[in-house]
């Protein structure tokens, strides 16, 4: 199925990082009706685009995710309170409230006749216990059972997927639901307590390189294993997701798997810096090692991930050190708080 440009497409959490991304995208793509939605203000969005219909909206409100989806043919759902480790483990009961966003979406879409519905979940809903070894055997997508998630986000996440499952069930709306494997790229959060490692360690190198410290602090021993995805791809494989109705969830992640510390090398290498390494072993860490499985994807689309981190790490610390070198900082925590 080719998404019909001219029918409405809304997009959710789109003052964020992926939402933002994802509506620039429809716009190049020709997509003509496009209703972007967030509760942070104009202004404090990532990215605003022209020709779209920009709305500050709070979708925790039922009345809101009415108005934000009338009419609307395509529904991106990425609106959700969060961020990295930092963010997850301290603030479980403000992830879990993005179960109204979730909950009143998806009422919305049953009654206002919306035909499709993506839903952003997340790596985190998946068996911790599978996910203790640095050393990882990568995750498939029935690994997420039996259910022990990233306490609070991940079951928020596990949950909201499967109400996207029973309303597909009992009310025949198509739904796609994408496991993230944390993306990163330009136009995100880098800064405030909700950001995630890449942009992190981007900010760090920078910051030694500026103020000439020569040291780096790192969140846990280092040697903790992720698998990091660039966001040219997550944006590409949500569309092929909705486009090729794959309606189950599914990993759309890089299967690239690196060590902190190595993640650190490669942003010391395009920085031309070397730093020295403190370790912070009471950090919030998240799980010791996690990596996606493709197996699906691939079989789906005949598509995964395929950018390198060291060429997706190139563009996002490049942009981050145009933001910090030009006095803009990273706002996007101060809304919540
Ligand atoms: P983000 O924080 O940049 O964007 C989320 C946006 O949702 C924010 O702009 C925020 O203001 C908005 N929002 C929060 N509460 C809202 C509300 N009540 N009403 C309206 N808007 C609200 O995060 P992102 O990285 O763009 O993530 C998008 C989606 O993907 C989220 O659902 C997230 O959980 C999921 N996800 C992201 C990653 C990742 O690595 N970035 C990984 C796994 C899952």
């Amino acid at each position: 199925m080719e998404l019909d440009p001219q029918k409405l497409v809304v997009v959710t959490g789109a003052g964020g990082f992926i939402g933002g991304h994802l509506v620039a995208e429809l716009k190049r793509r020709g997509h003509e009706r496009v209703r972007a939605v967030d509760v942070k203000p104009l202004g404090r969005w990532y990215q605003e685009h022209e020709g779209v219909e920009n709305v500050s909206a709070d979708l925790r409100e039922k009345d809101a995710c009415y108005s934000a989806s009338d009419g609307a043919c395509y529904v991106f759902n990425l609106a959700a309170d969060m961020g990295g480790m930092g963010f997850i483990e301290t603030h479980k009961a403000d992830c879990m409230v993005s179960v109204l966003i979730n909950t009143n979406m998806l009422l919305a879409a049953r009654d206002l006749g919306v035909e499709h519905f993506l839903f952003g979940s997340s790596a985190c809903v998946y068996n911790a216990e599978r996910q203790s070894d640095p050393d990882v055997t990568a995750l498939k997508e029935s690994d997420a059972y039996p259910a022990l998630p990233e306490d609070g986000y991940g079951w928020e996440k596990l949950f909201s997927e499967r109400m996207c499952r029973h309303f597909m069930e009992d009310y025949g709306i198509s739904v796609y639901v994408p496991r993230f494997h944390n993306v990163y790229g330009p136009h995100g959060t880098y800064d405030g307590g909700r950001e995630k490692a890449p942009a992190a360690i981007c900010r760090k190198v920078i910051e030694a390189q500026l103020d000439e410290s020569g040291v780096i602090e790192i969140w846990g021993d280092g040697l903790q294993t992720r698998s990091f995805t660039y966001i040219d791809d997550t944006i590409s494989g949500v569309l092929r997701l909705m486009e090729r109705g794959v309606t189950e969830p599914i990993n759309l992640g890089s299967s690239q798997l690196v060590t902190i510390n190595q993640l650190v090398d490669i942003v010391e290498g395009i920085a031309g810096i070397k730093l020295e390494r403190t370790y912070r072993l009471d950090a919030p860490q998240g799980v010791r090692g996690r990596n996606s499985d493709n197996t699906l994807i691939l079989e789906k689309l005949g598509w995964e991930p395929s950018t390198t981190l060291e060429d997706g790490l190139e563009r996002t610390y490049g942009w981050i050190y145009e933001q910090m070198t030009s006095g803009v900082r990273d706002e996007a925590a101060a809304i919540f708080n």
